[in-house]
């Protein structure tokens, strides 16, 4: 039996994998012993074991149509590159790359381009789901950090669950809240979100918030929590700035209740309901999601939140913090090693020449990027544009889930050079891709992932790799070897890669930095294997990590005091208007994961909902002239889908609802990628997933 971690969510649930006596697959189950999730799995960990076979697999490289080598085909990239970069400048070449990846996996990549090929154009899917709480932890904290960890939510008098349908989205972490619920009645849930999803049902209070108002709320909260003298005076003097201007917009765009309950299209009465308990508790965590963060003000919506935590000293406490629950299992492992366009490494800062120098030095690179790369959705529009001609592209599938979709299809099919590594063969995005490489996946990875409250855990191979499958690690660092860069790349395991990425946290690290991970230096490769979960920082030799970060009121600005950010309410940037009078909201449904190349391999999982739709309020179905069930057209400027009508009674007046999961590889015509507006948060850079303006026809 192996223990392994889920490569779903990032609840970071540990997995059991048995071998059947009969040799026929494996049995799965949940870790009795993980801290994420002690022995309970959701539908989708579950199904693991269904989406093991070989059915669907890429199985070797392959150039165009051609089988090739490993050779051929790494000599093909490498050569590739190495031209194009000669001829246009480091800048001219792109990585995209992908929460799904592990950590060696993503160190490597980022050494190559920001260490190596120097070019900070190394940007990743993450960029599409968490990027605004990076960017809003940053700005308060001085440092990408989760302050709380999971037991908090159990600890907690008051959760409140702001843009995330955490029942269907992080299934484990709601089932714990809620049991948590069940021992202490008196604890309270309530539910921010325009849709009143299944997380609703266990809440104490919905507001159903009009999409985009996100600030106004919070705004609103923070003003009346120094109205009504809720206030950590001490706190708020000893350990955060600008308290005064943040107060003195909340105020002015704020101030008054009424005027706040308007702004969101909420009854005054539940606002005031939802002030008065969160001035009363002092344990509350206020956990976002995508809601909060795929918005044209996400880094805004994350900063609001965290300020009325501030005012209050809720952080740093038992049972109390902002939280933020990542999408995918390594979010939070990519952005430790750097694997978003604006950082270097060990979350260490481009354009600090005191972090450049020291990355550098312990690299013993030719070079170090200096400034940032291109974000998701402008390295796509710069593909487009032909400024960069060569991408490439791993475990992930930007043709279904980036905004303006047909528009990154365009983009791929005019680059010079695609290169695509998979462990699937056919998805949108392989069918542009000019080579493409098979890359290992869950049960024959082997490496380490971080979960939403800073678990390392390991992902442990349990099967052998299947047909010329190979570890992302080894891709990359064989085609930097080819590339010239043999010294920076002799690793032969994923343990030396973890190790180096160790020891880099602990590079000039005073403690200054919150990620360190000193004390997981020169394990040999046995200690490796056996890594039981353990939460960073870990600075020393046997630390046993740490479960809550900033206890001591120190944050991680050069003055170690928190930002509160002043923060000015805006609506989303595309309005609707006669000719398209809905808001197109997107997410996840609770059995299926991304473009479904794995959870839809099992027909179990296909029987919570087997096809795409269109979720509507029923009057705005009536007004259609469609009936439940029939086929309707869903339209926005950028693009158009057809799916079924479905009147589910979640949605609010003027929202249509349409799952992320279905593509042209399923045989669908509902790529909602395609509609989606290509609007970013300028701080961010995540886009607008969740507000675009659109109409809904009968097919
Ligand atoms: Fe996997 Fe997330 Fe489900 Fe846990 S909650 S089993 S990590 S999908």
């Amino acid at each position: 039996m192996i223990r392994t971690t889920c490569p779903y969510c990032g609840v970071g649930c540990g997995v059991l994998a048995k071998p059947r006596e009969n040799g026929a697959g494996f049995e799965i189950s949940g870790d009795p012993h993980h801290p994420a999730n002690r022995g309970r799995l959701c539908s989708k960990g579950s199904a693991l074991g269904e989406t093991l076979d070989l059915d669907g697999r890429l199985l070797y490289p392959r150039i165009g149509e051609s089988r090739v080598t490993w050779d051929q085909a790494l000599d093909h990239v490498a050569s590739g590159f190495r031209r194009i970069i000669d001829q246009h400048g480091a800048d001219s070449v792109a990585l995209y790359v992908s929460g799904q990846l592990l950590t060696e996996d993503y160190y490597v990549a980022n050494k190559l381009m920001k260490g190596f090929i120097g070019t900070a154009n190394i940007d990743t899917n993450s960029r599409l789901c968490m990027s605004s709480a990076v960017a809003g932890h940053k700005r308060a904290f001085g440092e990408d950090l989760v302050p709380i960890c999971y037991d908090d939510l159990e600890l907690a008098d008051l959760v409140v669950l702001v843009g995330s349908n955490t029942a269907w989205c992080h299934p484990i972490l709601f089932q714990r809240i809620t049991a948590a619920k069940q021992r202490r009645p008196e604890m309270k849930i309530v539910v921010i979100d325009p849709r009143r999803t299944a997380t609703c049902e266990f809440a104490d209070l919905h507001l159903p918030i009009r999409a985009g108002t996100d600030v106004w709320l919070f705004n609103g909260l923070l003003a009346y929590l120094h109205q009504h003298g809720i206030v950590d005076t001490q706190f708020v003097e000893q350990h955060t700035v600008d308290a005064s201007r943040a107060l003195l917009v909340a105020e002015n765009t704020a101030g008054d209740l009424r005027a706040v309950a308007k702004a969101c299209r909420i009854d005054e009465r539940q606002l005031a309901e939802f002030y008065g308990l969160f001035a009363r508790t002092a344990k509350t965590i206020t956990a976002f999601s995508q809601g909060v963060n795929q918005s044209s003000v996400g880094t805004d919506k994350v900063n609001a939140i965290i300020n009325c935590h501030l005012l209050t000293g809720r952080i740093g406490k038992e049972g109390a913090g902002p939280f933020s629950v990542t999408g995918q299992p390594n979010a939070m492992g990519g952005r430790e090693v750097g694997g978003l366009a604006n950082m270097l490494a060990a979350h260490m800062e481009l354009g600090n020449a005191h972090h450049q120098r020291i990355v550098q030095d312990f690299w013993h690179s030719p070079t170090i990027a200096d400034k940032p790369g291109l974000k998701a959705v402008d390295l796509f529009e710069a593909i487009h544009e032909g400024k960069v001609k060569a991408v490439w592209i791993m475990a992930t599938n930007p043709l279904v889930s980036l905004p303006d979709a047909d528009r990154v299809k365009q983009a791929l099919q005019r680059c010079e050079l695609v290169v695509v590594s998979d462990c699937v063969e056919k998805t949108d995005t392989n069918a542009c891709a000019h080579v493409l490489l098979p890359a290992a996946g869950w049960g024959e990875k082997d490496g380490t992932v971080t979960n939403s409250d800073r678990h390392i855990s390991r992902q442990r191979a349990f099967m052998p790799l299947s047909g010329e499958a190979r570890p992302d690690w080894w891709i990359i660092s064989e085609v930097a070897r080819r590339m010239g860069f043999a010294q920076g790349f002799d690793f032969s395991s994923p343990h030396e890669v973890f190790d180096e990425h160790a020891r880099l946290s602990a590079a000039g690290n005073d403690d200054s930095r919150a990620f360190h991970i000193g004390g997981l230096t020169g394990l040999d490769r046995a200690a490796y294997d056996e890594i039981s979960p353990v939460q960073w920082p870990l600075p020393t030799k046997g630390h046993a990590g740490t479960a809550r970060l900033m206890e001591d009121g120190r944050f991680f600005h050069p003055d170690r005091k928190a930002r509160m950010v002043p923060t000015t309410p805006r609506m989303p940037v595309n309005s609707t208007d006669q000719e398209f009078p809905l808001v197109l909201n997107t997410g996840r449904i609770r059995d299926q994961w991304h473009t479904m190349t794995r959870t839809g391999k099992s027909p179990r999982l296909s029987t919570h909902i087997a096809e795409p739709y269109v979720d509507m309020h029923a009057q705005d179905a009536l007004l259609t002239g469609a009936k439940e069930g029939e086929l309707v057209r869903v339209s926005t400027r950028w693009g158009s889908l057809i799916a079924k009508l479905k009147v589910s009674g979640e949605m609010p007046r003027g929202m249509t609802f349409v799952p992320i999961h279905w593509s042209d590889a399923f045989a669908s015509d509902a790529r909602v990628g395609a509609l989606v507006n290509p609007i970013v948060d300028p701080i961010s850079g995540e886009p607008e997933l969740k507000h675009t303006p659109a109409r809904v026809t009968p097919f």
